[in-house]
């Protein structure tokens, strides 16, 4: 068994990767500053025997190194994450997303540590391709659109990343998520899935970006983050770059349909300029499907869990927090 370090543990994916390595048998130590990640996201595994939680923010390099201390595998999700936030605060995209990593990269070496990096599917930008392999080109907009901030700053970890593997030999996985969903995800931050399931729970109008014809694919975080374990435990994985998600696209209204459909809601479908919510220099990823052979030939498998079961799951979810929020 291993002692793993989550960065980010506290977050959506992050409390769902470190509920899986206990279930496995490992050891776990969450690092979190809680600026998005939630205590209550943990609250169900408090008091378990071989779980750490501590508080404090990664751009801490003296915290960085106590952390890493006795640990074999560091699984980096800590990141300023989600298109309103990255949009809202470049600054703070770029110096969350870039210098830690630098220092955790070179901690992993120094520890002889496993690593896993998560990238995004924003590392692709606008690139305008049907379906992107890894090895696509990375299409970024103009540096005056913030959006392409937090791409730009994933795709520098990637560089460091593989730059680390090749010049030391550190045992990396870079794993690119699309669009993952699920239970403990929450609105605030743009996520279009919680935000419609909320919008559709309360009776209001789904507010739909744009014409809604932008495509997408939704991974479950729980196919998710057991894909994430086997490819650390996998030699040929490391050193290499994977899309990890779904790759059945649906377009953003038929999303909205299909959430009014399963909640049986009465709601109507309302759409908006992307002008109105992030202002007027926004630009938008028009579609974003990945191509999964890479990760099939690795694993034998990927995520498949239809989009159907996936909002299923989000609705009995948030149904749940509703009716908790009603008994306090
Ligand atoms: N979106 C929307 N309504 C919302 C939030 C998002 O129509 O309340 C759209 C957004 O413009 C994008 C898609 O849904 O085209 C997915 O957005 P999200 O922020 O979940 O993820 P992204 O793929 O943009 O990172």
């Amino acid at each position: 068994m291993s002692k793993c370090l989550v960065t980010g543990g506290a977050g959506f994916i992050g409390s769902h990767l470190t509920e899986h390595l206990l279930s496995l048998g490992h050891e776990v130590c969450v690092l979190d500053n809680l600026s998005t990640g939630r205590p209550e996201n943990l609250a169900h595994l408090a008091g378990h025997s071989r779980l750490t939680i501590r508080t404090g923010s990664i751009t801490d390099p003296v915290l960085l190194a106590d952390a890493v201390r006795d640990i074999h595998v560091i699984y980096h999700l800590a990141a300023a994450v989600g298109v309103k936030l990255v949009a809202d605060d470049p600054v703070r995209t770029i110096e969350t997303n870039i210098y830690p990593t630098e220092t955790l990269l070179r901690l992993a070496v120094q520890s002889k540590c496993r690593f896993y990096l998560a990238s995004t599917s924003e590392v692709y930008g606008k690139n305008p391709r049907e379906r992107w392999t890894e090895d696509e080109d990375l299409v970024f907009g103009a540096t005056s659109h913030p959006r392409w901030a937090y791409g730009c700053s994933k795709a520098i970890d990637e560089f460091l990343a593989l730059a680390y593997h090749r010049k030391f030999g550190l045992e990396v996985v870079i794993g690119r998520f699309f669009n993952v969903v699920g239970p403990r995800q929450v609105g605030h931050y743009g996520m279009v899935v919680p935000r419609f399931v909320d919008q559709a729970l309360a009776g209001e109008p789904l507010i739909v970006y744009d014409d809604g014809g932008q495509t997408r694919c939704f991974a479950h975080v729980r196919e998710v983050v057991q894909t994430v374990v086997r490819l650390m435990d996998l030699p040929i994985a490391h050193g290499q770059v994977f899309n990890i998600g779904s790759d059945q696209p649906v377009t953003i209204r038929q999303l909205a349909e299909e959430v009014i459909r399963r909640t049986g809601a009465k709601s109507a479908i309302e759409c908006v300029p992307y002008g109105a919510v992030y202002g007027a220099d926004f630009e938008d990823v028009r579609r974003r499907v990945p191509d999964l052979s890479r990760l099939e030939q690795t694993l034998g498998t990927k995520p498949t869990l239809s989009l159907g079961t996936i909002l299923d799951d989000v609705i009995a979810w948030k149904r749940d927090c509703l009716r908790v929020e009603r008994r306090d």
